[in-house]
């Protein structure tokens, strides 16, 4: 069928629209249950906005989990998933497109990495670094059986190497065997991490690298310490153990940095994006500097990784990342959302034991002393209109669009006073 005859082909646009109503119980008919899902169906979205089937409002403070960086329906993403499917959206990485250049360049050009890998997810970047990491141990260390250090109460994925990676158990239990060669070491503690290097390397070199996050966000929102990441920048160039670090979450721009690494001044061998890179479109990326791009044609590739409509989205992203100056928004937004999260911790001092975080990303921590968990205040903060996300049993996260204004900031504030006055 030629072009002009497959245009003139009617089509029946409301086709590939689910019909409306799609209960709970039917869907957990037929989709599998993997996730504990609050009982609302989500429809339609702007802004930092959520509207349900029945017609709900919500204030979205989830943003897909740290990923709808511009929010809902913004102007830009919609151009740009418009412009990008109408001209060329996937063709493999057997040639050339120009997104993908143009998104590597971005990345590079804001970061202290020289070459890009585009895949489609954070899982998939982090088994990227993974694989860099222990061909570079191969290849230009000699090491047979190399060792990757990650911390206990990290999140790197849930694919076998990244669920691995991550140092709770409660991710791997029913999954054994594990993928061999990762060790845990405790978070922000340099005398257990020079200690573990000591033992493991005490014959014959086997530290590849250590993967860190700059910020730990699943594990409770808990930020690293500069001068743990200091020292292990040192213990690295001194070793040749490669660093990386999963920006993942507190990439892109979240922590009020584009990357959570300039927030304790240094700069990792390799990193990873994923979640806000594409704002809610899939994509993910692995990042180095080229003293250890060890990879050559054949040795990774992924069919979707860097397609021109992932890149060409990511990319309109980054643009406006830059363009209407959000990395100042992050940091007036976010100073102003922990200073209320604060007084509502002085006015609920007996259910509040911390808040804690940087730019839009963070953590409001429940009392160890009482009975109620993150997923209880956040279903009284769904019944109050606004909806956050659990990081963990006792810690509240608060991760909404990088675009998010004072008004909103305020009215989540309120949502999240109530909450606690209620329970
Ligand atoms: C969410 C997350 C991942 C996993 O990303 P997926 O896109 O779900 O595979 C990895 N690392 C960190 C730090 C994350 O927050």
């Amino acid at each position: 069928m030629s072009v002009d005859l497959l245009l003139q082909t009617p089509v029946d646009l409301t086709a590939s629209i689910p019909a409306q109503p799609f209960t709970p119980e039917e869907f957990d008919e037929y989709v599998m249950k993997t996730y504990a899902r609050y009982p609302i169906t989500l429809e339609r979205g702007a802004g930092c906005r959520v509207w349900d089937s029945a017609g709900r409002e919500y204030l979205d403070f989830v943003a897909g989990i740290a990923t709808c960086t511009l929010g809902h329906a913004h102007p830009v993403m919609v151009a740009a998933v418009t412009q990008q499917i109408q001209t060329l959206h996937h063709v493999s990485n057997l040639y050339y497109t120009a997104a993908q250049g143009e998104l590597a360049k971005w990345l590079v050009e804001h970061s202290c990495a020289d070459r890009a890998f585009f895949c489609n997810s954070g899982a998939e970047a982090n088994e990227g670094a993974i694989k860099l990491a222990r061909k570079y141990a191969h290849d230009v260390r000699g090491i047979a059986d190399p060792v990757i250090l990650t911390a206990h109460a990290s999140f790197h994925g849930r694919t076998l190497a990244t669920i691995t990676a991550t140092g709770q158990p409660k991710y791997q239990k029913g999954f054994s065997p594990l993928v061999p060669g990762f060790v845990y070491v405790p978070y922000n503690d340099i005398a257990a991490l020079e200690q573990t290097i000591a033992e493991l390397d005490q014959t014959t070199p086997r530290v590849a690298a250590i993967m860190l996050e700059a910020l730990q966000g699943e594990g409770g929102v808990r930020p690293g310490d500069t001068a743990y990441f200091q020292r292990i920048r040192q213990i690295c160039d001194e070793k040749s153990i490669l660093l990386i670090c999963d920006e993942v979450q507190v990439g892109m721009g979240r922590s009020g940095k584009l990357w959570g690494y300039e927030q304790h001044g240094i700069e990792p061998d390799i990193f990873t994006s994923a979640k806000g890179l594409g704002g809610g479109i899939p994509i993910g990326a692995m990042l180095c500097k080229d003293s250890c791009n060890v990879f050559q044609a054949g040795d990774h590739a992924s069919t979707f990784g860097g397609n021109p409509f992932a890149t060409a989205v990511a990319l309109a992203v980054c643009h406006t990342l830059e363009q209407e100056h959000l990395l100042k928004n992050v940091q007036e937004r976010g100073d102003q959302l922990r200073t209320g999260l604060t007084a509502i911790a002085q006015r609920y001092p007996d259910k509040v034991a911390d808040v804690r975080g940087w730019g839009l990303i963070n953590g409001l921590e429940i009392s160890a002393d009482i009975e109620l968990t993150s997923a209880q205040v956040v279903q009284s903060a769904i019944n109050q209109g606004v909806l956050l996300v659990p990081a963990g049993p006792k810690v509240v996260r608060f991760v909404p669009p990088l675009i998010v204004n004072a008004a909103e900031i305020d009215q989540a504030l309120s949502a999240i006073d109530q909450a606690f006055a209620t329970l």
